[in-house]
């Protein structure tokens, strides 16, 4: 029996090995490693593509919501309002900052937060908002904003998970007053390693992002500000031109595949994605709910066939967020969610078949034949 993996990076590499390989070399005969000009021109192709004016390429998406934070002055005394129903580095960014992660309920279609509870849950400590753009699908930015603006509010979009993705016609990152993306190797647009990179309209925040991620400093060895070592280097920025090339073909077969599991999943007793009308899924993850997740997880683990639990535990019910005083059952759908879902396996090489034969296992667990 062959193995069907949750996600396949090696299957890309193969199908654009000799552009990558050129890459590469590329990069080490060029004798620029860090901060080069692959780092400038992915600078401008990223901001380009998410429609943006500028792009500064930092370490990591963490970084990018770091230097963001900083660079908006957020800290002490700050509330930022963001959802429980994310990756770690959402939440814990701000706690670093200083600032205190003020957690709000998530919509249960969507799995995006709820624009009324950010408004319900806003206090003169509010400076800002961070919605995540989860599994690939745009959180409600209209209402966000709206709600920015009336409160004087910044707003910081987490669009790891969502590069590419649009609502009403316009990409994620282009919304809030700077945007963090990351290029971890498993996100739609991955790196051979770690990256990041903050987008914003305003120059006045690109410069000063551009001066944190070097040590607090434009000029070598004279320092402004306190500042990071967050930068992104050449070969990464280099392989990221060349699969930024590939994405939006790659995206269109994401939603290849999404389309064909709610098709044929749709007989089934399990939740497909909801996507809002609208908006443009790009499908980072493909994510369903059923009851009884666990034993769906292990039946289809022992057919082999991987697929993931994002997230298990909201960040508010997690022991390092035990001091912020969360009962459980305070986030119910986030809680509930974190019970339910089951990631599928989702990447633009998946065949037919290997669509077929997951929603064949999801089937036979449901018929109940087998416990
Ligand atoms: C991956 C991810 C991050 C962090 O990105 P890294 O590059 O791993 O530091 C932040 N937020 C969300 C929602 C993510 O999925």
């Amino acid at each position: 029996m062959t193995t069907i993996s949750v996600l396949d990076l090696k299957a890309q590499y193969q199908s654009i090995k000799d552009e990558i390989d050129a890459a590469v070399l590329g990069v080490m005969a060029s004798g620029y490693f860090v901060l080069g000009p692959n780092v400038k021109a992915l600078e401008a192709e990223v901001a380009e593509y998410v429609g943006c004016r500028y792009g500064v390429g930092v370490a990591s998406g963490t970084d990018a919501l770091r230097l963001s934070l900083a660079v908006l002055g957020i800290g002490p005394g700050d509330e930022v309002i963001t959802t429980p129903f994310t990756f770690v580095a959402t939440a814990n960014t701000i706690s670093h900052s200083g600032a205190r992660p003020v957690f709000v309920d998530i919509d249960p279609r969507t799995f995006n937060i709820v624009p009324a509870q950010i408004e319900a849950a806003v206090t003169e400590r509010t400076k800002a908002i961070v919605p995540v753009h989860l599994y690939g699908q745009p959180a409600e930015m209209e209402a966000i904003m709206d709600i920015a603006r009336r409160h004087s509010l910044y707003v910081i979009e987490d669009c790891a998970q969502a590069i590419g993705a649009e609502a009403d016609g316009r990409r994620v990152g282009s919304f809030g007053d700077v945007a963090c993306f990351s290029f971890y190797p498993t996100k739609n647009l991955g790196a051979y390693g770690d990256g990041g990179m903050v987008t914003t309209n305003n120059s006045e925040i690109a410069g000063r992002i551009d001066v944190l991620r070097r040590q607090g400093g434009k000029v070598k060895y004279y320092h402004e500000v306190l500042g990071f070592n967050s930068r992104l280097d050449e070969m990464q920025a280099a392989l990221l031109r060349v699969k930024l090339r590939h994405l939006d073909g790659w995206q269109a077969e994401r939603r290849r595949v999404a389309a064909r599991y709610d098709e044929l999943l749709s007989t089934l007793d399990v939740v497909t994605p909801v996507v809002r009308p609208g908006v443009t899924h790009v499908y980072h993850q493909y994510t369903i709910r059923v009851p009884r997740r666990d034993e769906l997880h292990q039946f289809l683990k022992d057919r082999g066939i991987g697929t993931m639990i994002y997230y298990p535990l909201p960040l508010h019910l997690q022991k390092l967020y035990h001091d912020l005083g969360y009962a459980e059952g305070s986030l119910p759908v986030s809680e509930e969610a974190g019970r339910k879902v089951l990631s599928l396996p989702m990447y633009p090489e998946l065949t037919e078949e290997q669509i077929q034969r997951v929603v064949e296992a999801i089937a036979e667990f449901l018929s109940g034949g087998v416990r």
